[in-house]
């Protein structure tokens, strides 16, 4: 374990696009073990900036599935605390300020294409074999070109400048340093044309207004997270340290869906599971203590984030 300068901090950030997931459920307990282990804060933020994807209802469910299993939130947008709001969609006004900044020092620019350009390009460069992708037409346009546009009132979005050469290095507590090329990257949009922010941006906004030491997400995430510490380099601000889960997977080694059975939490709870009982198999999926250890209450389980004990064959949770 990396050594800890810095208060505690983790945080689960939900989409409130439905039930929370088994898989879901997971990193709020990874994440809630971890701040609790080191005395630090747990924080919900909502992370709602996908007004297409957003299902009226869902926050309330996700913070009452996270109370029902007996997990204790520090700081959300229902509580409040010093970081607020804890909703994206009430902080808009932060994300374009910062974007404002980035465009300035040109580490973002408008991209002026409409959809239509766009699935353009992806046909081209499907029948070329390429992965789908932007050709960085408005990168490149000169200052007239770009007047033009602005003159027009065309809808633009803010995508990132991605570096064109060299590489980036994720590094992660779990897997160590993760390296990619930086010409297998993509201008990814940071700013929608409806002004909210992609994931990418706010997150990454959020968590370091948010003072997140440790981000605890699924790895799912890995393959965007390029982008991300692009983001901390570019304006400047220290890291988080990266802790990317193992996703939690069907008997078929595929991500665990409705075809395996219940995945909502709330429908262990409704057919009278404890929450102990759930925190336990949450805990307990892809990880074992010891050779004989079946039931952990929640106590053990802070206590076990890092075992530090391989001498008696004993694994922490967080320890690979
Ligand atoms: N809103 C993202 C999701 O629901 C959060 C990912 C993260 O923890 O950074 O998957």
């Amino acid at each position: 374990m990396s050594e800890i300068h810095r208060p505690v901090r983790t945080r689960f950030a939900p989409s409130p696009t439905g039930y929370l997931h088994i898989g879901s459920m997971r990193t709020v307990l990874f994440n809630w073990l971890f701040a609790r282990h080191h005395g630090g804060q747990f924080i919900l933020r909502i992370e709602d900036t996908d007004r297409k994807r957003y299902v009226p209802g869902a926050e309330e469910q996700v913070v009452q599935s996270i109370r029902m299993i007996g997990l204790d939130i520090d700081e959300g947008p229902e509580i409040g605390g010093p970081y607020g709001p804890y909703r994206q969609s009430e902080r808009l006004d932060i994300y374009h300020k910062l974007a404002a900044e980035l465009e300035a020092q040109g580490y973002l620019y408008r991209c002026y294409c409409s959809p239509e350009r766009l699935e353009q390009v992806n046909r081209e460069r499907q029948a070329r074999k390429e992965p789908p992708g932007y050709d960085r037409l408005c990168r490149r346009l000169s200052p007239e070109e770009r007047a033009a546009c602005e003159a027009d009132g065309r809808a633009y979005v803010l995508r990132l400048a991605v570096p064109l050469e060299g590489e980036t290095t994720v590094p992660d507590l779990i897997r160590g340093d993760i390296t990619i090329r930086n010409s297998t990257l993509n201008d990814l949009v940071m700013i929608k044309s409806d002004g909210y922010p992609t994931y990418h941006f706010a997150a990454i906004v959020d968590d370091h207004l948010m003072q997140i030491s440790h981000v605890l997400r699924g790895d799912e995430w890995i393959a965007t997270a390029p982008y991300h510490i692009l983001l901390y380099k570019f304006f400047g601000w220290e890291m988080p340290v990266w802790v990317h889960l193992p996703q939690v997977l069907g008997p078929d080694g595929k991500k665990l869906s409705k075809r395996h059975g219940d995945t909502a939490i709330n429908e262990y709870l409704e057919k009278g599971y404890l929450p102990e009982a759930i925190v336990n198999f949450l805990a307990l999926i892809g990880w074992s203590y010891d050779e004989t250890t079946e039931l952990m209450t929640r106590e053990e389980l802070i206590r076990a984030l890092y075992a530090g004990a391989y001498q008696s064959g004993q694994r922490g949770l967080l320890d690979r």
